[in-house]
């Protein structure tokens, strides 16, 4: 993958998902040759608006990395998806007989032909590339009525993301732009065609956009990228939930004339007593001793307690100071006063 895209700087950490403890992994990427930012870059200078621009993006996001969110059913002669080629509720489509399951194959099984080779993205996408929300990514958000899709695909009453006839750049919900693809599936995850069919399961990716010079990135987009790093970095696994599956299921299976409070006294007990327990794919990962998070880089502890600050009013050159710091590997290890929200991430 790191030849395919171009990379050379990437830093990635290893989750187990709370319902099946699935291992999976969430991370960030840069080109050697720093695009798409020279591209960007470059469009804004020229003075182009922000609709070409993301033309210009997606046009280049589909040469180099087979990126879209258009499914491989492609249209009729009018225009229209051929939903007869997606899988119901949205389509039509049969179940493809068991021969054909895609999640059975490697690449090198499939890669005789342009043609096999569609119908296995078509395939692909079918099985592991269109989001269904569950409880697993709905969460409650403070004053909102239904449960929101924390992948971005709606919310419990408004499922799904408007369909796009153009690309366009976005505000996340983190606030960093990004690249949304033309699309015509209201669940198709956003994905490279060649990462879905080399890794073979759900993958969605983004390009993360700076409007900032690639000579001098601002300051804003190296403290987004710290965030998303330290957060992940620190954050813990979700219990699976099975234990208290199970002690629910004992408890149901009690004798029913017993009496029902001691029962949901009972239920409640458990309920706060069973906060964590490991799956087993987590547990098996363990027991290998590989570490949780791979980076091309190496990093440098600058506290040893946890998030502190070491001074509020810091001024921007500070920040700067500080920022290029530790970029360099932390040349200069004088952290003081600087605004450093010092750090989140014990990088382990
Ligand atoms: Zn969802």
């Amino acid at each position: 993958m790191k030849t395919a895209f171009k990379i050379d700087t990437f830093w990635y950490r290893y989750e187990f998902a709370k319902s099946r403890g699935m291992i999976h992994f969430h991370g960030l990427c840069w080109r050697s040759d720093r695009e798409p930012h020279n591209l960007l870059h470059e469009a804004l200078k020229n003075g182009l608006d922000e609709d070409v621009c993301a033309s210009k993006l997606s046009e280049w996001a589909q040469q180099n990395f087979a990126m879209t969110a258009m499914h491989p059913a492609g249209s009729d002669a009018s225009g229209n998806p051929n939903k007869d080629l997606w899988p119901p509720p949205e389509g039509n489509a049969p179940a493809p007989p068991e021969s054909k399951n895609p999640l059975f194959k490697l690449f090198m099984d499939i890669s005789q032909s342009e043609n096999s080779i569609l119908e296995d993205h078509l395939l692909l996408t079918n099985k592991i590339n269109l989001h269904r929300c569950s409880s697993y990514c709905l969460v409650s958000k403070k004053g909102m009525k239904h449960k929101v899709c924390r992948m971005e695909f709606g919310s419990e009453n408004m499922q799904g993301k408007a369909i796009r006839d153009s690309p366009a750049i976005v505000k996340d919900k983190n606030g960093s732009l990004r690249l949304e693809m033309k699309r015509d599936h209201p669940f198709l995850v956003q994905h490279s065609q060649y990462h879905t069919q080399a890794w073979r399961a759900n993958g969605d990716i983004s390009l993360i956009l700076s409007k900032s010079s690639p000579d001098n990135p601002s300051i804003s987009d190296i403290i987004a990228t710290e965030k998303y790093v330290s957060g992940y970095a620190c954050k813990g696994n979700q219990p699976t939930g099975e234990v208290v599956d199970l002690f629910n299921a004992m408890v149901n299976a009690t004798d029913e004339t017993s009496s029902t409070d001691g029962k949901s006294l009972c239920t409640k007990l458990l309920m706060n007593t069973i906060k964590t327990d490991i799956s087993s794919m987590e547990a098996a990962y363990e027991l290998t001793g590989l570490p949780l998070f791979h980076s091309s880089h190496q990093f440098q502890s600058v506290s040893m307690s946890g998030s502190r600050v070491l001074e509020k009013m810091a001024t921007l050159a500070q920040k700067v100071h500080l920022w290029i710091n530790i970029c360099h590997g932390l040349r200069k290890k004088n952290a003081h006063g600087i605004n450093l929200y010092a750090t989140k991430a014990k990088f382990l």
